[in-house]
């Protein structure tokens, strides 16, 4: 069993240190909030008073961060964590941040010996609980195998995307295509209801046909369609739009470092930017079905 040594415990952060704790690892916990250590503690954690305390005698250091800037102070600013750690320890962020900070954390890691992974996840709160995250890992393949027993403890499905950095680049694609589909779900849907079509009976039908999609299956945006999922309930997240505006922010970056010319990524961006505006920040990212409704 490994010693974890995790920093930033948000919504993500704190389910995904819980499993760890279940799964049998030991785990030293940070972050600036004193109440979420507090329920790790709860748990069973050891709680540090500073991420350079945290990580003192592990051998696996995870930190699940806001942004970039958070993962760059952390790992290489003043008193950062990568001078201090031995070439032994594997060190794995799972935050969702811009790959170009990605590549230079990991290559500063690199240049010490240390092995680092960029290792964003999809899933959302549901899944971090539920230990069924989905793993997008960027670094090499040693670093890969060695981190494996750990990622198993917080998720299901754990893949290694290519070299530090690529982790990110997965996840930006991922979750711009998530953006499509969910707009284009919404207009299908809205096409069909205000043609006098039951919303039920619409997604049954393009759920056995061509148009069958993730938003359609899992997480439908039409209230009253599915139980369980935001759409039912007022659009509480779930995930939130803010979130889905932050990584389409970082899709449009990757699209741009390749020069692709993503025109519906861009669009998708635009509306959720504009959905954001009007005040629905912090509701779930299916509530955008609300634009049609205007
Ligand atoms: P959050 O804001 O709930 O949690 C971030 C935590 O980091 C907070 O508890 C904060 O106090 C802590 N923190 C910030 N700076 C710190 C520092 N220097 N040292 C220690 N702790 C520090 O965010 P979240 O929802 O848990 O998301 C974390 C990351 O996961 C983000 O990059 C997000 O984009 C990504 N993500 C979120 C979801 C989701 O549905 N919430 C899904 C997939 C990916």
């Amino acid at each position: 069993m490994a010693h974890v040594a995790f920093i930033g415990l948000g919504n993500m952060g704190g389910p995904m240190a819980g499993n760890l704790l279940t799964a049998g690892h030991s785990v030293t916990v940070f972050d600036l909030v004193l109440e979420a250590c507090a329920a790790l503690a709860e748990q069973g954690a050891m709680v540090a008073d500073s991420a350079q305390a945290a990580i003192e005698g592990a051998d696996c250091v995870i930190s699940m961060l806001p942004a970039g800037r958070h993962v760059k102070d952390l790992y290489l600013g003043d008193d950062g964590l990568l001078a201090r750690l031995d070439a032994n320890v594997t060190v794995l962020d799972c935050s969702t941040i811009d790959a170009p900070t990605a590549r230079e954390v990991g290559e500063a890691a690199a240049a010490r010996g240390i092995g680092f992974m960029d290792s964003p996840v999809s899933g959302g709160v549901a899944a971090a609980k539920a230990g069924t995250l989905a793993f997008m890992c960027g670094g090499d393949a040693m670093t890969f195998e060695k981190a494996r027993v750990v990622l198993s403890a917080m998720g299901r499905n754990i893949f290694h995307a290519g070299p530090a950095g690529a982790g990110q680049v997965a996840k930006g694609c991922n979750n711009m295509l998530l953006a499509i589909h969910m707009l284009g779900t919404c207009e299908a849907l809205e096409m069909g209801v205000r043609n006098g079509l039951d919303p039920k009976v619409l997604s049954e039908i393009m759920l056995a046909s061509s148009g069958r999609n993730w938003s359609l299956e899992v997480y439908n945006p039409y209230p009253g369609v599915m139980d369980g999922v935001p759409a039912s309930n007022d659009y509480q997240p779930g995930f939130m739009v803010d979130l889905m505006v932050k990584d389409l922010g970082l899709a449009m970056a990757i699209a741009g470092q390749a020069g692709v010319d993503n025109q519906l990524g861009q669009l998708a961006r635009k509306l959720y930017e504009a959905h954001q505006a009007g005040g629905n920040g912090s509701r779930d990212f299916s509530s955008i079905l609300e634009r049609l409704k205007d």
